[in-house]
C-alpha cells in the first residue's frame, strides 16, 4: 500500500526540498547580567561550527551585552543547511525599577511574528520566508541554591504564551552535585506551583511515546550547564572547559554538566518539534490576539 501510494518518494521530495532550501532555526538567550548567557551562545557555536569549519580563531573576552543582538553561523551537515541564529540580550532585570523588563524582549519577538505575517500575506509572496521567530527562548535561573526570584516567574509566567521557554540554571559548576540536584527539584516545583509552563509543555504530548519521552526529559529540567569558549588538552583531546585551581570542568562531558543534554535536546531531538509549536500555536496565538484586537 506505502508502494503505491508512494509516500517514500513524498518523504525524498521533502528531503531535496529542505536540502535545496535549508532552514532557519533561532535561539535567544535572557537572563540576569552576568549569568554567563553570551558565553553559553559561544560555547554552543563552538561545539557545533569550530570543529567542521576553520575561522574561528578569535580569543577575545566577551564584552558585556548592551542591545538585543543576534549571531548567525550555517551550519552544513549531509548537504542540508541550517541557518543557526542565537539572539543574546541584555541583562534582565538588572534595573533599579524593573516593572516591565519584559517588555523589549516582549516587543522582540512580536516583531518577528509580525515579519513574518507580512511574509505570508504579501502577494509576490517568497517561495521561502526568511523565518526570523525565536523558536526558544532559553531563561538563565541564577545558581543560588535557594529559590527563584520574582522576577525569574513573572518573565516565565508572560512570555511562555508567546514562545517556548526552556529554563537552565546558570553557571552550574558552581554548586556541588547535590546542591544542583535539590535546586532542581525545588525550582521545578516553584514553576509549577506558579503555573509556568515550560517546554515541551505537557499539553502538546502527541501519543503516549511522546509523552513518555517528554516526562523523562522535563524530569530532567532545568538543564544545569557550564559555559565556556576556551578549549584545553585533557587526555590528549582538545576540550571546551574552564580550568580551575582543582582541576578542568569541560563543557561537553556529561559527568560535569547539563550542556551537551541541554544542545543535543535543542539541535538534535526536539529541533523540528520547537519549530512546529512555535509556528502552529505561538504565531497562530499572535495572529489570533491581532484579529481579535481589530474586532475590539
Ligand atoms: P552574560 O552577562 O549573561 O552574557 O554573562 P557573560 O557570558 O558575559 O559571563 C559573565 C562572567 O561569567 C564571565 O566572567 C564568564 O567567564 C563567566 N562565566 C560564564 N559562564 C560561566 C559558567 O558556566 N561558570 C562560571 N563559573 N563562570 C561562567
Ligand atoms: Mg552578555
Amino acid at each position: 500500500l506505502l508502494g503505491y501510494i508512494g509516500i517514500d518518494t513524498i518523504i525524498e521530495q521533502m528531503r531535496k526540498k529542505t536540502m535545496k532550501t535549508g532552514f532557519d532555526f533561532n535561539i535567544m538567550v535572557v537572563g540576569h547580567s552576568g549569568l554567563g548567557k553570551s558565553t553559553l551562545v559561544n560555547t554552543l557555536f563552538k561545539s557545533q561550527v569550530s570543529r567542521r569549519s576553520a575561522g574561528w580563531a578569535r580569543d577575545e573576552k566577551i564584552p558585556k551585552t548592551v542591545e538585543i543582538k543576534s549571531v548567525s553561523h550555517v551550519i552544513e551537515e549531509g548537504g542540508v543547511k541550517m541557518k543557526l541564529t542565537v539572539v543574546d540580550t541584555p541583562g534582565f532585570g538588572d534595573q533599579i525599577n524593573n516593572d516591565n523588563c519584559w517588555e523589549p524582549i516582549s516587543k522582540y519577538i512580536n516583531e518577528q511574528y509580525e515579519k513574518f505575517l507580512k511574509e505570508e500575506v504579501n502577494i509576490t509572496r517568497k517561495k521561502r520566508i526568511p523565518d526570523t521567530r525565536v523558536h526558544c527562548c532559553i531563561y538563565f535561573i541564577s545558581p543560588t541554591g535557594h529559590s527563584l526570584r520574582q522576577l525569574d516567574t513573572e518573565f516565565m509566567k508572560r512570555l511562555s504564551h508567546s514562545v517556548n521557554i526552556i529554563p537552565v540554571i546558570a553557571k552550574a559548576d558552581t554548586m556541588t552535585i547535590e546542591e544542583r540536584q535539590e535546586f532542581k527539584q525545588r525550582v521545578r516545583k516553584e514553576l509549577e506551583m506558579s503555573g509556568i509552563e515550560f517546554y515541551p509543555q505537557k499539553e502538546f504530548d502527541e501519543d503516549m511515546e511522546d509523552k513518555s519521552d517528554n516526562d523523562k526529559i522535563r524530569e530532567a529540567m532545568p538543564f544545569a550547564v557550564v559555559g565556556s569558549d576556551k578549549e584545553y588538552q585533557v587526555n590528549g583531546k582538545r576540550v571546551l572547559g574552564r580550568k580551575t585551581a582543582w582541576g578542568i570542568v569541560e563543557v561537553e562531558n556529561p559527568n560535569h554538566c547539563e550542556f551537551a543534554q541541554l544542545r543535543d535536546f535543542l539541535i538534535r531531538s526536539h529541533l523540528q518539534d520547537l519549530k512546529e509549536v512555535t509556528h502552529n500555536i505561538h504565531y497562530e496565538t499572535y495572529i489570533r490576539d491581532l484579529t481579535r484586537m481589530e474586532v475590539c
